[in-house]
C-alpha cells in the first residue's frame, strides 16, 4: 500500500477516499455517529448548553410553547451576536450554522484524527 523510502512508510494520498475531509478522517466518526463528543463544534456544545440553561429556567414560569418560542428566539439573537467561543472559526459560504467551513453536520474537522495517508479502511468514493 506505499513505498519505503529511507526507512520510512510513505502512504499514497488518501484524497479519493470517501472518509476524508480537509486532510481529516471521518471514519470514526459515521461509525458511531456523536459517540466522541470531543469531537463537537465548541459553538454548538456552547449553544445546546445555553438551550438545556434556558429551558430549565424557563419550567419554573410555566409558560406556554408560543411564549417559550418567542423568548428563545431573542435569546438566540443575542447568543449568536456574542464572540463565538472558538478562535478557529472560518467562516465561509453557507447555511450552516455556526457558519464555518470546518463544520461538517455538527462535528468539527479540526477535532478529528488526521488521515496520514491510504489506509486499510481507505474505500474510494463513488461519485469521482
Ligand atoms: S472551527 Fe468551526 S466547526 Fe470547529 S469548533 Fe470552531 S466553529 Fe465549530
Ligand atoms: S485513508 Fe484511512 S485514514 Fe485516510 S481518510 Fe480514508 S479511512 Fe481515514
Amino acid at each position: 500500500m506505499g513505498d519505503v523510502t529511507r526507512g520510512a512508510l510513505v502512504r499514497f494520498p488518501a484524497i479519493g477516499c470517501r472518509f476524508f475531509q480537509q486532510g481529516r478522517c471521518l471514519y470514526e466518526e459515521l461509525l458511531n455517529p456523536g459517540f466522541h463528543t470531543a469531537w463537537r463544534c465548541l459553538v454548538l456544545a456552547r449553544w445546546e448548553s445555553v438551550y438545556d440553561d434556558f429551558l430549565d429556567r424557563a419550567e419554573n414560569f410555566g409558560l406556554s410553547e408560543t411564549e417559550l418560542g418567542v423568548l428563545w428566539r431573542k435569546r438566540f439573537e443575542r447568543l449568536a451576536e456574542e464572540s463565538a467561543p472558538c478562535p478557529d472559526l472560518l467562516p465561509g459560504e453557507g447555511e450552516s450554522m455556526p457558519e464555518c467551513l470546518h463544520l461538517q453536520e455538527d462535528i468539527c474537522l479540526l477535532r478529528l484524527p488526521q488521515c496520514a495517508g491510504q489506509c486499510e479502511r481507505f474505500r474510494l468514493r463513488e461519485n469521482i
